[in-house]
């Protein structure tokens, strides 16, 4: 098929993310891609500033990645997870409870993102149903969050950016605290936290979890917050016997510096919900972990079972895939990667602080963001960034990026001096 017939089809039958069917914005076709390059079908190539939203933490094409797909594939690429069990599930679980925080011993291994943030709810709700306490259904988050698309989970997004104006009707009813104020180097106002424990103090009768995201508040913002917020979130649910759950999709596997974002308070959730980079961008996974207390109080009320439990559960091409990310990331020096991404974003995204329309410039392990004043115009802004053979995907007011780990400082500076760059041509056009 020629370029243009294809994007013709395309823009005709398909979908993509969040756009209409009669006004699309302009799609880029992908030929391949391979380590931080995507190549286009046109024959550009451009640098990956995006990571295929957080997941490809590793780059495109990892042999070792796909050589493990190709192994399994042929070995068994599915089997239904009810009455068997193989080894990749068991040795993924293995990983994962090794490598999460202390205290999450139980997994349930699921499709993507947002059904795990669906799975971490009922777990939630069928934990309070077996202690006795049937009223406990509800949930508190924190404002400029975002937990996926799906119904449960939209209900915990942020409720002016979030979704739920559309659906008001159908949305259960969510209690928000005042998004933190206090930045992740700040120093920590111990005001920060008010709304949030007035809001459990006054409602942990009908609460049964408390869900956000740790320290880096995703698309919701692209905030990073203090660890002392996240400690006192600890402790009032502790107090108030209500569930925390971290949703660490975004953050997990060393995106913000540590290996998972509640490293940097030192705490650990109840139940954690980890997808994105699981797989190492191979393909969707994600994986929900529990406390053994939380799965023994759920076995021990009734019905007496966890009640879940999706088609492609634990899938044994994915599952090998994200151990064999997992001990690639493990194995490979990652926090030097990292922290060198995060020192070279501080550095190169610094001019864009001299500019009238920025608002704000900030990084914090492998993200950077540039926060403007005003939205941006994305279709503009996405070719400015295409022409100079970057790919970046800015969204509202945000320019931001977490690039694979295994960007070299070449092309981190190539991506950079883009965003400076386009910025500062943004609104003169
Ligand atoms: C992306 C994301 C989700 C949803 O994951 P999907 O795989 O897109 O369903 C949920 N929570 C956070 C924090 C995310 O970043």
């Amino acid at each position: 098929m020629n370029i243009q017939a294809l994007l013709n089809y395309d823009r005709e039958h398909l979908w993509h993310p969040y756009t209409s069917m009669t006004d699309p914005l302009p799609v880029y076709a992908v030929e391949s891609a391979s380590g931080v390059r995507i190549r286009l079908m046109d024959g550009r190539e451009l640098i990956d500033g995006m990571a295929s939203w957080w997941s490809v933490i590793h780059g495109y094409s990892h042999p070792v990645l796909v050589k493990a797909l190709c192994e399994q594939a042929g070995r068994l690429s599915h089997v239904m997870f009810g009455g068997l069990t193989h080894e990749p599930a068991v040795e993924l679980a293995r990983l994962l409870v090794e490598m999460t925080p202390d205290g999450l011993e139980k997994v349930f291994l699921c499709d993507s993102g947002s059904v795990a943030v669906e799975v971490a709810m009922k777990m939630a709700i069928q934990y309070q149903i077996a202690s006795g306490r049937q009223k406990r259904c509800r949930f508190l988050t924190i404002r400029g969050g975002y937990h996926g698309d799906t119904f449960h989970a939209m209900a915990v997004c942020d409720p002016v950016g979030g979704m739920h104006h559309l659906f008001a009707g159908v949305l259960p009813r969510s209690l928000f605290a005042d998004r933190p104020e206090c930045q992740f180097s700040q120093s920590w106002d111990h005001r920060d936290i008010d709304s949030f424990a007035r809001l459990i103090e006054q409602h942990h009768q009908e609460l049964c979890a408390v869900i956000l995201e740790p320290i880096v508040q995703g698309a919701g913002g692209m905030r990073f917050y203090h660890p002392q917020y996240l400690r006192q979130v600890r402790a009032l649910c502790d107090t108030y016997g209500v569930l925390l759950i971290a949703d660490e999709i975004a953050t997990g596997f060393g995106r913000s510096g540590k290996l998972f974002a509640c490293n940097h308070a030192g705490i650990s959730p109840d139940i954690i919900c980890l997808g994105k980079a699981l797989t190492g961008g191979m393909m969707s996974l994600a994986a929900v972990l529990c406390t053994d207390r939380v799965a023994e109080t759920i076995s021990s009320g009734s019905p007496g079972v966890f009640m879940h439990g999706p088609t492609f559960m634990a899938n044994p091409l994915a599952c090998l895939v994200a151990c064999a990310s997992i001990r690639l990331l493990l194995e490979s020096d990652w926090q030097q990667k990292v922290s060198r991404i995060e020192s070279l974003l501080k550095q190169g995204l610094a001019p864009c602080r001299e500019l009238p329309q920025v608002e704000a410039v900030r990084a914090l392990g492998a993200i950077g963001v540039v926060e403007m004043k005003a939205p941006v115009v994305m279709k503009e802004m996405q070719a400015a960034f295409v022409a100079r053979g970057v790919w970046v995907r800015p969204f509202g007011r945000l320019v931001y990026v977490m690039p694979p780990y295994c960007m070299t400082e070449e092309d981190l500076s190539i991506v950079t001096t883009a965003i400076v760059e386009v910025v500062a041509g943004e609104g003169r056009s």
